[in-house]
Parts: structure tokens; C-alpha cells; sequence
């Protein structure tokens, strides 16, 4: 369709994604999103001594993992070398560029800048415009780091006799003292913040707020953990158990955790069975595995009501705590009953009722 909009994401795999491109990619998928255009996911294998093996499909996860789909692609450039040579060709016909003694084509312009170089493999210049051209790109939407390039990318889009696109860069994401993201500033690799357990809903909303940020934003690492606590508050039960990999019965158990890895730490504290110690207090005990047996299957209602019981009965339910997790503190007494098969919350008590 004449005057779509056709946007590119175009990573280099030379290591993992990392906030910053991420910041890109979803820069580029809402840009089109809002205009009914389309997105071409480019991979910007020219220089095959930066290429790292299995990048390209780390970079695929990420970007599934974040929940960006693209249209076309992915596009290698490592494939497309007989295009750029063509190219090349075509601007030594023209004039516009020339060979150097060593083989090499340059731009004819004040920089000179190389466009394939003497082995004849193309530079990143003449690789993103040729491609830009043929795939039809309407708006390049990248990181500030560009803005040098865009004058020359479109004098050589220029006299590849195609219109350029237009160029539009966003401020960088950068680390607290305003300098470039790096492994210093924290966990900035998507695949580390996947490590640290903040769901992937956190890390888009977080992407989607900035937008398209003019200057350049301090990365904020409160306010994504933030995003994190409400998008984990906002999953259903069976949703957050799936994510932290365990039983859909220790959901409840999960909610007090700020990020998937302390979820499944508290789901930890509750299927670990505690280290055998006699309980301070033997009656409250008895009176929860009398109450326990009663109750039967549990619901939420009826474990919540079953504390309830307990408590106004003058139990010691830090002692009861104790007594089935070993701990002194964890999720709510409730969601650990809830989570606990009867005959293992029973096995427990009892084990703590020896002396
Ligand atoms: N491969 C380049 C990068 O990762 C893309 C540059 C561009 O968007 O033109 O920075």
C-alpha cells in the first residue's frame, strides 16, 4: 500500500540485548503500531569478527520474551552481499564514488567514507541505506548514538536515487552519573533482568513509558521495580505460579514477592520441609492439627477462617509458623496452609510435637 509505514529494528548480534536497544525496538513496533505500518526486524551482520555465535537467536527470545513481534524478517545482512556490491557498482557508474589503490570504495564527499572495504565486504553505512531502500523504509527510528550518520545516509540514499527515510532519534538510556548503560550500571542485559525475576511486563511498561525520549534518560531501576510489584500484583494465581514454576496451589503464598525470584523463594520456605525442633507451644499445635483434620479440603475462605479460629482461640501462631516452615516469618499463614497438602501440614505439626 503506497505511504505505509515500514520502520525497522536493526540489532547488531554482538553480544545481549540490553535495555537501550529494547528501548529501539519498542520505539519502533509503537511508532508503526500507532500509524497500521509495519515492523522489519534487520539483523546487522555485516562484520562478521564482531559477530558472536547465538546472538541472533538470543536477541529473537528477548524480543519474544518482551513481547515484540515483527512483520518481516529477520533480514540478514550477512545474506545480502551481492546487493551491497551491486550497489557499490552502481555509485562507482555514477561517480559518486571511487576505488582506492588498495580496492576499497569510498563516498565522494568531505569524510570519505568507506562502503566496501578492500576485501569487499560492505561497511555499515552502505549496507543500512542499500537495505533501508529495498525494504522500503518510511521512518529509522534509532538511538541519538546515530545522529552523525543520518546526513550521510541520506546523501547516499540520495544518489542510490531513493528518498530517504525519515531519521528520528531518541535519547539514550543512560546509567546515574549520565554516562553510557553498561554492566556497572546494574542489570541492563534483558536476559539479567529475566535472572532477576522482573516479569517482562514490567520491563515494557517501563520502555513504553519513556517513548521517545528527546534527551537522554537516566535508566531508573526504582521505578522498573516498581512496575514489577504491580505487574506481578496483576497477574491471576495460575499466571504467577506458571511464571515462577511452581504449583498453581503456592500462588497465594507467592503474592508478597516484589519479583519472581523471591517468589520462588518464598515457595521455597513453604515445600521445604523444616528442620525437626519441638515447638514452644504444644497446644496451639494440637489445636491446629485437631482443626486442620476437621477442615478437609481447604479453600481460601476456609484457611483463612481456620486462622481466624486459631487465633481467637488464644493460639500462638508465630509458634504454628514455626512449627510448618521453620521460619519466622514468610507468606501469610493462610496461603502456607493453603499451600500445604493436609497430610504434609499434619506430618509437620506432629514432627514438631516430639521432645
Ligand atoms: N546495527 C545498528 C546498531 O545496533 C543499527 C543502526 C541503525 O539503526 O541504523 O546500532
Amino acid at each position: 500500500m503506497a505511504g505505509a509505514v515500514r520502520t525497522r529494528f536493526a540489532p547488531s548480534p554482538t553480544g545481549l540485548l540490553h535495555v537501550g536497544s529494547a528501548l529501539t525496538a519498542v520505539a519502533n513496533r509503537r511508532f508503526a503500531d500507532e500509524r497500521g505500518g509495519v515492523v522489519v526486524l534487520r539483523i546487522d551482520d555485516t562484520d562478521p569478527s564482531r559477530s558472536e555465535p547465538g546472538a541472533e537467536a538470543r536477541i529473537l527470545a528477548d524480543l519474544a520474551w518482551l513481547g515484540i513481534a515483527w512483520h518481516e524478517g529477520p533480514v540478514r545482512q550477512s545474506e545480502r552481499a551481492a546487493s551491497y556490491a551491486d550497489a557499490a557498482e552502481r555509485l562507482l557508474a555514477s561517480g559518486t564514488a571511487e576505488r582506492a589503490a588498495d580496492g576499497a570504495v569510498r563516498f565522494r564527499e568531505e569524510r570519505r567514507p568507506t562502503l566496501l572495504r578492500a576485501d569487499g565486504t560492505a561497511t555499515y553505512h552502505l549496507a543500512s541505506v542499500v537495505d533501508d531502500a529495498e525494504l522500503g523504509i518510511t521512518h529509522v527510528i534509532r538511538g541519538k548514538d546515530h545522529l552523525p550518520n543520518a546526513e550521510l545516509h541520506a546523501a547516499l540514499a540520495r544518489a542510490l536515487g531513493a528518498e530517504p527515510p525519515e531519521y528520528v532519534h531518541h535519547g539514550l538510556l543512560v546509567g546515574a552519573d549520565g554516562s553510557k548503560l553498561s554492566k556497572r550500571s546494574g542489570a541492563v542485559a534483558l536476559a539479567d533482568l529475566r535472572d532477576a525475576g522482573i516479569p517482562a511486563e514490567a520491563v515494557r511498561a517501563y520502555l513504553e513509558e519513556l517513548g521517545l525520549p528527546r534527551g537522554n534518560v537516566r535508566y531508573d531501576e526504582t521505578r522498573l521495580r516498581r512496575l514489577a510489584v504491580e505487574a506481578l500484583a496483576a497477574l491471576p494465581d495460575e499466571e504467577l505460579a506458571r511464571r515462577a514454576g511452581v504449583d498453581r496451589a503456592l500462588a497465594p503464598a507467592l503474592r508478597g514477592a516484589r519479583d519472581l525470584v523471591e517468589a520462588r523463594a518464598l515457595a521455597d520456605l513453604v515445600t521445604r520441609p523444616p528442620d525437626p525442633r519441638a515447638t514452644e507451644s504444644p497446644e496451639t499445635v494440637r489445636a491446629f492439627r485437631a482443626a486442620r483434620e476437621r477442615a478437609g479440603a481447604l479453600d481460601e475462605a476456609a484457611a483463612r477462617a481456620l486462622v481466624g479460629d486459631l487465633r481467637k482461640g488464644g493460639a500462638d501462631l508465630r509458634a504454628l509458623r514455626l512449627a510448618l516452615t521453620g521460619e519466622p516469618r514468610g507468606p501469610e499463614l493462610w496461603a502456607v496452609l493453603l499451600a500445604l497438602p493436609c497430610d504434609e501440614a499434619l506430618r509437620r505439626a506432629d514432627a514438631s510435637l516430639i521432645n
